[in-house]
């Protein structure tokens, strides 16, 4: 019989993650002994604490806040989507010790986006990313892949959605990029077909959106990646109206199943039962 399989989540915290609910459940699915385990990483302690578990025996990790940029200098190799998105999010520890990393987001938002949105043409399309983190980073790269035909990017902190517009230039090709400003932003959405929260704003604990929909035309799709709560007020607001809605809690299983393949060499497929774990 085989070793039972190791492997996890760092973070700082991670009690709120809600990965090891996906994992464990695809683990007993197919028959495979071992868990999933959350593991709070302080920053000092990083490349002690990853060395530590690759001597251990575990697979790989999954990478969560804060530690998504740091972990980069830890890998020997990294694919050319954590490149471009500059965060790695899924460390595979290989048999000759070497340490890949790689970024999930990306697939995770698109397919999922796919899955619920079957017939979009992204060729006529004009997206709006609303932040310029990690995950707005992780959905540009997406859209990009798709040759959408424009990005409207607006944040916060301006200058944060300036820099991220010029760090995607190189991927653009035809796409037009963007910059909005934030204030003033609702006014930019008359030709927004796919309007996009990746800010942690609807998140609990975080205010919410407080978003004026009166520019955004019907027919626009909103994809909120908020997943706690699922419905945030943004959603609500825009399924009242009658236009279709995006939640997170798709991106998060899907963005899960690489990882899931790159320990256990099994993609993995989401379901009902597993959907409704996740909003238990
Ligand atoms: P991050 O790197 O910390 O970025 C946070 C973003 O939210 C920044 O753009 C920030 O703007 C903005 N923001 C925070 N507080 C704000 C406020 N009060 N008003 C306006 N903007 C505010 O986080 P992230 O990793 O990109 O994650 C963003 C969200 O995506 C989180 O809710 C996360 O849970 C979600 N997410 C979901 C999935 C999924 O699988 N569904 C995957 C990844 C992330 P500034 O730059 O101005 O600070």
């Amino acid at each position: 019989m085989s070793e039972p399989i190791k492997i996890g989540l760092i973070g700082h915290p991670v009690a709120h993650s809600k990965s090891a609910i996906i994992h464990d459940y695809w683990l007993k699915q197919h028959s495979i002994g071992g868990a999933y385990h959350a593991i709070d990483v302080a920053p000092d302690d990083l490349l002690e604490k990853v060395k530590a578990l690759q001597e251990e025996g575990y697979k790989g990790l999954n990478v969560t806040i804060p530690h998504k940029q740091a972990v980069m200098d830890i890998c020997d190799e990294l694919s050319e989507t954590a490149k471009a998105i500059g965060a790695v999010n899924l460390l595979i520890f290989r048999d000759d010790g070497s340490i890949y990393g790689d970024n999930t987001d990306a697939f995770g938002f698109i397919e999922n986006f796919k899955a619920q949105i079957s017939a979009f043409d992204f060729s006529r399309a004009t997206a709006m990313v609303l932040g310029a983190g990690g995950a707005a980073r992780a959905v540009l790269y997406a859209l990009l892949k798709e040759n959408i035909f424009k990005i409207k990017v607006s944040n916060r902190t301006d200058d944060k959605a300036k820099t991220l517009i010029e760090d995607f230039k190189p991927y653009a090709g035809e796409t037009a990029l963007e910059h909005v400003f934030w204030r003033g932003s609702e006014n930019h959405m008359l030709d927004v077909r796919l309007l996009i929260n990746a800010t942690s704003l609807g998140m609990e604990g975080k205010p919410e959106m407080g978003l004026n929909l009166f520019c955004l035309q019907s027919g626009a799709v909103a994809y909120d990646l908020v997943y706690n709560p699922l419905m945030t007020e943004f959603l609500r607001d825009v399924e009242a109206r009658g236009e279709d809605i995006v939640t997170g809690l798709g991106m998060l299983i899907q963005q899960a199943r690489p990882s899931f393949e790159a320990w256990t060499g099994i993609l993995p497929d989401t379901n009902e039962e597993l959907e409704m774990l996740l909003q238990a």
